[in-house]
């Protein structure tokens, strides 16, 4: 099994689930005491989000790229960014490293476009919400995607910022995102897409109405299926 390199950290709450996840995943599909060989870099959150408030995406990209390069440096073989809200500037860290870079959105693009829905809602930072790299990458996979309106973005947002990200889960945001869920399914969502890799903290498929696709989960299955890839060696002459 190849090594997966994790830009974690952001914040470190979701980046545990990853842990677990990318290890449970790897015993269930190997068995016995195997788990996944990982490195896991965590990043200072604090220093990200005062980026992103500062709209400083280039520093932003530049700290992610640098990361990427000590994970290649360290010997993995794939990376992944344990956000979705940076993947805003993946382009920094995909020209930075010579490894596979596994795009958050195309595995959850993927997944949506085998289950047949066209249109989905997505609950996420408002970065990731508004800035529009998310609903280009789906369009690209021939998705349309639908966010809250205000003020819905606000609290999914907040929720995220003030809550998840700060290991508080709380029941009233839990029924608060139902209600978001609830109407997004309601103008046309076919399934929701949590866009934010803390959101799966918080609520499960039974809150609600429509298919819900979990990008963690999504992006650690994806991890571990190239992991498992045994690598194409190149062929001599
Ligand atoms: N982990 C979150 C996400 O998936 C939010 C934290 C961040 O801004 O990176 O977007």
């Amino acid at each position: 099994m190849r090594t997966i390199g994790l830009i974690g950290g952001m914040s470190w709450e979701s980046s545990a689930e990853y842990y677990r996840m990318i290890n449970e995943e790897t015993r269930h599909r190997l068995g016995g005491h195997h788990c996944a060989p990982s490195l896991l870099l965590t990043l200072d959150f604090a220093e990200i989000e005062a980026m992103q408030r500062a709209g400083d995406w280039d520093a932003a990209g530049a700290r992610l790229a640098a990361a990427a390069r000590t994970l290649e440096a360290a010997g993995a073989d794939l990376v992944l960014l344990c956000t979705n809200t940076m993947h805003l500037v993946a382009d920094a860290i995909t020209s930075a490293v010579g490894i596979e870079f596994v795009h958050i959105v195309d595995a959850t693009a993927e997944r949506v476009v085998e289950a047949g829905h066209r249109r989905v809602g997505l609950l996420a930072t408002r970065y990731t919400m508004e800035h529009g790299f998310y609903h280009d990458r789906m369009r690209a996979h021939g998705i349309e995607v639908i966010v809250p309106d205000e003020p819905d973005r606000t609290l999914v947002h907040d929720v995220i910022y003030k809550e998840l990200t700060r290991n508080r889960i709380e029941n009233s945001s839990r029924l608060a995102y139902q209600k978001v869920m609830a109407q997004l399914a309601e103008r046309g969502a076919e399934a929701l897409v949590l866009g934010c890799t803390e959101i799966t903290l918080l609520v499960s498929q039974d809150d609600c109405p429509v298919p819900m696709y979990d990008t963690t989960r999504i992006h650690v299955e994806a991890a571990v299926d190239l992991a498992l890839t045994p690598e194409t060696l190149p062929v001599g002459p």
